[in-house]
């Protein structure tokens, strides 16, 4: 019965573009919570990535959406190289961050930022911004 339940969850049209753009099959995570545990910043997230991989196998979507988990990973890889089932959490959340840029949602209010802080902030860190932040 719960098998099922998350099959037809999975079947939701959203969830299937996610796995489309991301080629992650979100049923094979079991739950194991060792991507969690290796997350270095899973302690600043609304819903750690073990929960994030649940929530979307349910079909919460859009709790999965309004987290502010897609932009606290800092794209570190490490849920893919401790996940035994071969998912990529960093994917997933990669594919969400496209999903909601594409809507055209400025959620960093990044025209407000000030000339200032550009300036002095490691020019890195603004380049990896483009990815979290532009569309
Ligand atoms: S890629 Fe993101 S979710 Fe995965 S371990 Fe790193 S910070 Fe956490
Ligand atoms: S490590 Fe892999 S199988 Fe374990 S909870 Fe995370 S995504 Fe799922």
């Amino acid at each position: 019965m719960k098998i099922k339940l998350a099959q037809s969850a999975i079947e939701g049209s959203e969830i299937n573009q996610l796995e489309r753009v991301t080629g992650e099959e979100l049923k094979r995570c079991y739950q194991c919570g060792k991507c969690s545990a290796g997350c270095p910043v899973s302690f600043a997230m609304d819903i750690p990535p073990t929960q994030i991989m649940r929530f979307l196998q349910l079909g919460m979507f859009d709790d999965v959406m309004k987290a502010n988990s897609l932009w606290v990973c800092v794209g570190c890889l490490q849920c893919y190289a401790r996940c035994p089932q071969g998912c990529s959490v960093a994917n997933v959340l990669e594919g969400l961050r496209q999903m909601v840029l594409r809507k055209g949602e400025d959620h960093y209010g990044v025209k407000e930022i000030s000339a200032r802080f550009l300036e002095k902030a490691p020019q890195q860190a603004i380049v990896c911004g483009f990815r979290k932040f532009v569309s």
